[in-house]
């Protein structure tokens, strides 16, 4: 659940950057991901292990028809309660 929530988030936040630097293409983002807290479905804030397989499903159909459709997630499991981006190719 938590990697379909977070897919969106970052693929909301791309577009935010896409938007700022007008960019026209991103060829590939590098993302740091570590368990993330979120409030669902009536249940208080908990953390889950994310899968990064159902993360990059989950990605590619939201991303399907934006700019970010051809990008390339390279996605890092890391320690910590939290998610970055650590490198964005734009051209
Ligand atoms: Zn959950």
């Amino acid at each position: 659940m938590h990697d379909f929530m977070l897919a969106k988030e970052i693929v909301d936040d791309l577009m935010k950057i896409v938007k700022s630097e007008k960019l026209s293409q991103i060829e590939y983002v590098n993302l740091e991901i570590g368990q993330i807290a979120l409030a669902h479905d009536g249940h208080a804030e908990h953390t889950e292990d994310i899968s990064i397989d159902n993360l990059k499903f989950g990605i590619k159909n939201i991303a399907k028809g934006t700019i970010l459709e051809r990008t390339k997630f390279n996605i890092k499991k890391v320690k910590g309660d939290h998610w970055h981006l650590t490198e964005i190719e734009a051209s």
